[in-house]
């Protein structure tokens, strides 16, 4: 079995707890108004290695992922290629190395429950807390439906889980949304962390210049930051 990685990172810092090795998926089915790594997209691009062969560029650095650590699949969407994550996270478990998925939920929960099953802790993606902005954001109907799914089999199986959550000015710094996903989240007691990611655009370069719709937004301040914080209830 192979599957078709974009990149990897061997000292990611913010992508789950502690320092992690960071295998970036390629291929997503959504197209996120603010992704910066559109690069990631397309499912035919990339290069193919097997679960092994991953598992072998991690395991010389293994040491710095022993305290606190671990493997985060990130892209693109990782569950896009479903049967090879959940190979690898299996392989990963069996070399006692604590993985993390970070998923938009972009494929239905049915599908993907056998890699969140696999894995020790998803980073969860909320795009928007208000389906027709989510809709709007992503170019794909029914994903905070689904993100929300994610959430509800994470806390009936007792899977940890931080939420991520782009603040973008004009889009989702909405005081009202803010407030309703903060009070939604802190029902929930597998959620662990809530982490309010501020808009930049330092993948815009990587973008069709006609498709990139954020060219005249700027990143929240600092205050805007502050704000969110404290709606979400996130410190
Ligand atoms: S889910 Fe992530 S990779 Fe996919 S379009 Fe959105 S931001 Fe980009």
């Amino acid at each position: 079995m192979t599957g078709r990685i974009h990149s990897f990172e061997s000292f990611g810092a913010v992508d789950g707890p502690g320092v992690r090795y960071v295998v970036f998926f390629q291929g997503c089915p959504l197209r996120c108004m603010f992704c910066h790594n559109p690069d990631t997209w397309e499912s035919d691009a990339g290069e193919e290695y097997t679960p092994e062969d991953v598992v072998r560029k991690i395991l010389p650095f293994r040491n710095f992922y022993d305290h606190g650590g671990g493997v985060t699949l990130s892209g693109g969407e990782p569950l896009m290629q479903l049967d090879f994550a959940a190979e690898l996270l299996d392989r990963l478990k069996e070399e006692g190395l604590h993985t993390a998925v970070d998923t938009s939920a972009a494929i239905p929960l049915e599908k993907a429950r056998k890699a969140i099953d696999a894995a020790d802790m998803l980073l969860l993606d909320f795009k928007a807390f208000d389906s027709a902005l989510c809709e709007k954001i992503t170019g794909r109907p029914h994903i905070l439906e689904q993100e929300k799914e994610y959430l509800e089999y994470c806390q009936s199986t007792g899977k940890k889980v931080w939420i991520r959550h782009v603040i973008v000015p004009g889009l989702t710094l909405n005081e009202t949304h803010l407030k309703a996903l903060g009070e939604y989240l802190h029902r929930f007691s597998c959620v662990d962390k809530i982490e309010p990611l501020a808009f930049h655009k330092m993948g815009e370069f990587k973008w069709q210049k006609e498709l990139y719709k954020l060219s005249a937004t700027e990143p929240p301040s600092a205050g805007d930051m502050k704000k969110v914080s404290e709606l979400l209830r996130s410190y």
